[in-house]
């Protein structure tokens, strides 16, 4: 049975990476009709918020991804300590009484001589009895893990074999104290405890395994299998991390990327499909995605491939009834646009939230100037054209508004084929009071016969 978890910590809104990540865990899950469980990692107590961890919760239920047993790493402090009191009562774990200035000493020593920062072990042959007679004293402490001073290797999903040599890590501190365990350790404990098969998280973590793997072998458990995903980076290849500004999930969300535009996009980041496929729906990548297709280098995060693919979503992969209710929140509340209105927009649109300028032609005054006054000069062929067009109009019944086509068929005999361009454009511009629009079949279905005739009557009176 596998069982994978998404193990977040709440020191952040919900991140861009966090939702590749619950992507890719989810997938697994679903792929191998496992278990998908959402960790909540706040033993940090001064850097972890409600709030974050709210904007995590609410960040997987937008992006669909739903989890099927949940945990709080706050709600299980008993837990750890239990299992630190194990390891060091099984010595495999000792109490440390280095100052902080002793180990900045040992630092810079270490530095100076160009080595790799390595505890020297000054407190790990102190006996028992006396570490426990010096903790009741009072004096602080952490807690320090032996690392086993050899080599621990493991097989990334992702990156193939992985060695490192527990001899250049040295004893790691896993807590500050015995109620204030840290991540190493935690983690170890609950993978172990919640029975996860396959850990499957940010390459961040990647030096974190091989003390994680002593530390469950320390416990006698089995490690799960590890997968770890490319760093997600900026166009200039630095890393996209939390403090770089638009990272987080809520503000593409309330940009208008829609959620299905963002799994798609998240998933193309560091997958590469077999073919040359870009759309993939959720469905889709449970069929078709594959841990070891992830590629190992970092991936560049493209908006405009974000754009264009959120451009599809909006074009013609969402339907029109289901657009117009997630359009609501981006348009005023008095707004009532058309199944035709949105029709005629949605294919210039990037983001939801574009939608409010585009369908501004629809719901508010239209200015006319600058773009119409560009037709004063040629008025006296702008006025016929407007002119002979209404006059076909004003006689037309409604089947002739009801799509673009059977308007473009109603004004057929009056659009001179040879100059075009001198009918369409300032009937576009009379219609929409813009440089940029809809064209202006789309615009007349839209808003039906009354209204077209009263715009382009308006024109006409201001070109006059
Ligand atoms: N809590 C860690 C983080 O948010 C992830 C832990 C893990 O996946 O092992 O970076």
């Amino acid at each position: 049975m596998v069982r994978v978890r998404l193990a977040p910590s709440p020191t952040g809104a919900m991140h861009i990476g966090t939702a590749r990540a619950g992507l890719f865990v989810w997938l697994f899950a679903k792929q191998h009709e496992g278990k998908f469980i959402l960790r909540i990692e706040d033993t940090d107590k001064e850097r972890s918020k409600k709030e974050y961890e709210e904007s995590i919760i609410s960040g997987l239920r937008d992006l669909g991804l739903e989890w099927d047993e949940f945990y709080r790493q706050s709600e299980r402090t008993e837990i750890y300590h239990e299992h630190l009191v194990r390891l060091v009562s099984e010595n495999k774990v000792y109490p440390c009484f280095c100052s902080k200035e002793d180990l900045d000493i040992e630092r810079a020593a270490a530095e100076a001589e160009k080595r790799s920062v390595i505890y020297s072990g000054r407190c790990s042959n102190i006996s028992p009895e006396e570490a426990k007679k010096r903790i009741e004293d009072g004096e602080p402490y952490t807690l320090r893990f032996r690392m086993p001073k050899e080599k621990i290797g493991f097989d990334d999903m992702v990156r193939g074999r992985v060695e490192y040599d527990g001899s250049l890590i040295g004893d790691i501190v896993i807590a500050k104290s015995y109620d204030e365990p840290l991540y190493n350790f935690v983690v170890v404990v609950d993978d172990a405890l919640m029975e996860i098969t396959h850990v499957i998280r940010g390459e961040d973590h990647l030096s974190n395994t091989p003390k994680q793997i002593a530390i469950f072998n320390a416990f006698g458990y089995e490690p799960p299998n590890f997968g770890h995903l490319p760093l997600i980076l900026n166009a200039d290849r630095s890393k996209m991390s939390k403090r770089g500004g638009d990272t987080a999930l809520v503000e593409f969300l309330e940009k208008g990327y829609m959620p299905e535009a963002l799994i798609n996009f998240l998933a193309l980041l560091s997958w590469h499909p077999k073919d040359d496929r870009e759309i993939f729906s959720k469905e889709d990548l449970i069929k078709e995605f594959s841990i070891e297709r992830v590629q190992k280098g970092g991936s560049i995060f493209d908006y405009a491939k974000l754009n264009w693919l959120n451009r599809q979503y909006i074009s013609h992969i969402i339907s029109t009834p289901d657009l117009m209710t997630r359009i609501e929140r981006f348009i005023p509340s008095d707004w009532k646009p058309t199944a035709a209105m949105i029709d005629s927009v949605k294919t210039r649109l990037d983001t939801l939230a574009e939608i409010k300028e585009a369908l501004a032609l629809y719901f508010e005054p239209l200015s006319y100037e600058g773009d119409l006054l560009h037709f004063k000069d040629k008025k006296d062929a702008t006025i016929p054209n407007l002119e002979k067009i209404l006059s076909v109009i004003d006689i037309a019944d409604d089947s002739s508004f009801l799509s673009s086509e059977s308007v473009a068929d109603m004004l057929s005999g009056v659009v001179d084929p040879d100059s075009k361009g001198e009918y369409l454009w300032p009937l576009r511009v009379s219609l929409s009071g813009r440089k940029i629009s809809p064209g202006p079949y789309e615009i007349i279905s839209a808003i039906g016969k009354k209204e077209t005739v009263s715009r382009i009557k308006d024109a006409i009176a201001k070109l006059k």
